[in-house]
């Protein structure tokens, strides 16, 4: 089945997607299939079926990462992005197409104001693994037991440097590596195991700090989960040259500690794990879309701030879901749009290849 072109992504002033002008609303996704209307379970035209939401709860950051915000980046309006309520209702009804994962993330989620409520409240409609993805920066505000109490069941840092200049330049922000550390401890005595902590490794900036991470792995005892760069910054200026391979990653580690490769790894996991031959404590992973892209066992679907279906991180589709939660949608309205979005999923992300193109959006505003 062929689809009719999707909806217009010409960049809005966030470098968000915005409909073009004089185009008035976005379409809505074109009718999936009935038989897939009918299956139980969320599933794309390429038989990959649908367990893990990442849903973005804003745009806003108190950092200005050089690999995924400019300084000067602007956010979309308040009135653009969904409420509590709203959040809850999508999650709830992805929890009933068979959605297993719920990765709270942003911009940076600290930053929305009733986080402690959505927590609550995601904990109290029994998300089977609820997960929150932060910089880390602002988490000694938070109720981290509360947290875990309520049913949040994973914390996932970024620290993308052990050097405090580095940790400076690469935020842009006055934070060093000391207050993910806190951080870290914050969440251990709150009762998180595994923490696991990302950096985004970026040629001539961080790698040579690759085995330091092992160290840093093993000192804390946490999974330290290695990433390779991805084009979707906002000044655009990703170019192959700047990805450091997992091949590469790999061999300066192993330079000074041995790795295991994890054989029990889930078949939709992004990440390729280790532990350590010595059996030392703590866990390398290996996320590498681009030079080992994991598209096919790919269970994702996002939902942006504003309340955009994102089939994929790179998707120049995107179904605009907020006009069916403001209009009185049912959630048999919310369901179909929600598989209609999935079913129009693309079968990779094509970085690399020819014809293709970053999407506007950068990583915060989609939700990584
Ligand atoms: N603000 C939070 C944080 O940084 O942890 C959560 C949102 S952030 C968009 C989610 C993850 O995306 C972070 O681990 C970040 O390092 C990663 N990320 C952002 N831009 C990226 C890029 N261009 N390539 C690879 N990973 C990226
Ligand atoms: Fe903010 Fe996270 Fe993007 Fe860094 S990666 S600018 S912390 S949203």
């Amino acid at each position: 089945m062929t689809h009719p072109l999707p909806i217009i992504t010409a960049s809005g002033p966030s470098g968000a997607p915005a409909p073009a002008p004089g185009l008035g609303p976005a379409p809505p996704p074109p009718p999936a299939p009935s038989h897939s209307r009918r299956d139980a379970n969320l599933h794309d035209s390429h038989g990959r079926i649908i367990r893990d939401l990442r849903l973005s709860i804003t745009d806003r950051c108190n950092y200005r990462c050089i690999y995924c915000m400019d300084p000067d980046f602007r956010y979309m309006p308040k009135r653009e992005l969904l409420d509590l309520d709203e959040y809850l209702a999508l999650a709830r009804v992805c929890l009933g197409l068979g959605i297993e994962k719920v990765r709270i993330t942003g911009g940076e989620p600290t930053m929305y104001p009733q986080l402690n409520e959505l927590i609550d409240a995601l904990g109290a409609i029994g998300v089977p693994d609820l997960a929150i993805t932060t910089n880390g920066a602002l988490l000694e505000r938070f109720p981290l037991r509360r947290w875990r109490e309520a049913g949040l069941h994973r914390i996932t840092m970024s620290l993308d440097s052990l050097r405090p200049d580095t940790v400076r330049s690469i935020t842009r922000s006055k934070t060093g590596p000391e207050t993910v550390v806190h951080a870290i401890d914050m969440a251990r005595a709150a009762g998180f195991d595994p923490i696991k902590i990302n950096a985004v490794v970026m040629r001539g900036i961080n790698d040579s700090e690759l085995a330091d991470f092992a160290d840093f792995a093993r000192e804390h005892d946490i999974d330290m989960r290695l990433i390779e760069f991805m084009p979707l910054d906002s000044s655009h200026a990703w170019d192959r040259g700047k990805v450091v391979g997992a091949d590469e990653m790999i061999e300066a580690i192993s330079a000074r500690h041995g790795l295991s490769p994890l054989g029990d790894e889930d078949p939709h996991s992004t990440s390729m794990n280790f532990t350590f031959a010595d059996g030392g404590p703590g866990r390398i992973g290996i996320i590498a879309p681009v030079t080992r892209p994991f598209c096919g066992a790919c269970s994702r679907l996002r939902i942006t701030a504003d309340g955009k279906v994102r089939p994929c991180l790179f998707s120049h589709v995107e179904w605009d879901i907020r006009p069916v939660l403001r209009n009185g949608g049912t959630d048999e309205d919310l369901r179909d749009f929600i598989r209609d979005s999935m079913w129009t999923k693309q079968a990779g992300h094509g970085i690399g290849q020819a014809g293709f193109h970053q999407p506007p959006r950068t990583m915060s505003a989609i939700g990584g």
